[in-house]
């Protein structure tokens, strides 16, 4: 039986893309995944038969690498983190937050600077500059990929299809940064979505809209909603925050107490790499901030 990729959901039906590209199959999904609580998911890759009437059901779920709730999507591996470098500027501490959530999500990440053309000439323009070097320089030492852009000159286009050639691929970022202008660029005709939170008949209500892949030229695909619209740490426990943070990951086995925090204990291995300039400061001081504001959540629910 052949096997697809689902790239949409819809009013009971799941889109199965095939391999080699073409229209997508329109399938129902077999009773057996309800009886086992089971559901397909856009990202699913799945095995399907056809039936004769050019439809067709889906038949397995191929074993998942990831898998998000807002939007609901799986396998997605790359977050393509959106900030610009000038209005707004660059936030480090939100970054770093996003940063915990993909690695949480299991999935790789890429940072894009947006707005390169943007930059002011003279003393302003300066600083900024040096700024994104400091960034560009410390996140890429960390194993992240950084792109820096003009959607509206051109600038690292190239290099970002590149990058997303092959991936499932997710944008996030504030409001204002650029999102929508790259994907203008990167994947022509489609409109982003916004993954936002209705307020319906005057009670709370979460709307998850249903996020549909988007073939990109290079191969791979995009979502059409951006992710990581919430970022609280609630679905986080407090020791899995540290091993979020990339470059305290593989030190932390050789902090002397199981369970260190990084922040009072002795010989922790992750506070003497910061003192000897190994780990940024800013990363430290925002690891030790989202603690805080764990526990914060934690004192309120
Ligand atoms: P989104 O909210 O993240 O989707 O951001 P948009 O793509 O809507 O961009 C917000 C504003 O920034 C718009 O006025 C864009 O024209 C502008 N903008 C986006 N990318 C660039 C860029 O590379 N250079 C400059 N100068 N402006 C940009
Ligand atoms: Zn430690």
């Amino acid at each position: 039986m052949p096997e697809g990729l689902i790239v949409k959901a819809l009013s009971g039906y799941y889109y199965v893309q095939k391999p080699e590209g073409g229209t997508p199959v329109q399938c129902r999904g077999r009773g057996i995944f309800k009886k086992r609580g089971e559901s397909p998911l856009v990202g699913d890759r799945v095995v399907y038969s056809e039936t004769e009437n050019g439809e067709g059901s889906v038949e397995e779920i191929l074993p998942r690498k990831s898998e998000l709730i807002r939007p609901q999507i799986a396998n997605a591996d790359l977050a393509v983190l959106v900030f610009s470098v000038v209005r707004p500027e660059l936030n480090l501490i939100l970054l770093d937050k996003f940063l915990v959530h993909t690695e949480f999500a299991r999935m790789d990440a890429l940072l894009v600077l947006t707005k390169m053309d943007r930059i002011p000439e003279g003393e302003e323009g300066e600083k900024i500059r040096r700024t994104v070097e400091i960034a560009r320089s410390l996140y890429s030492s960390i194993g992240y990929q950084v792109i820096l852009t003009s959607a509206h000159e051109g600038q690292g286009l190239e290099e970002l299809r590149t990058a997303l050639a092959g991936h499932i691929n997710m944008l996030a970022g504030q409001s204002g940064v650029g999102k929508s202008s790259l994907v203008n660029s990167l994947v022509p005709g489609l409109k982003l979505e916004t993954n936002e939170i209705s307020v319906k008949l005057g009670r709370g209500k979460h709307t998850t809209r249903h996020v549909e892949l988007i073939p990109m030229a290079g191969g791979g695909f995009m979502a059409d909603t951006p992710g990581f619209s919430q970022l609280d740490f609630g679905e986080l426990g407090i020791d899995e925050i540290g091993s979020c943070f990339r470059e305290f990951r593989e030190l932390s086995g050789q902090c002397k107490f199981r369970g260190c925090t990084h922040t009072h204990e002795p010989h922790c291995a992750v506070q003497n790499a910061k003192e000897r300039g190994e780990i940024a400061e800013s990363r430290y001081q925002n690891y030790v901030s989202f603690l805080a504001e764990w526990k914060e959540i934690k004192r309120r629910y």
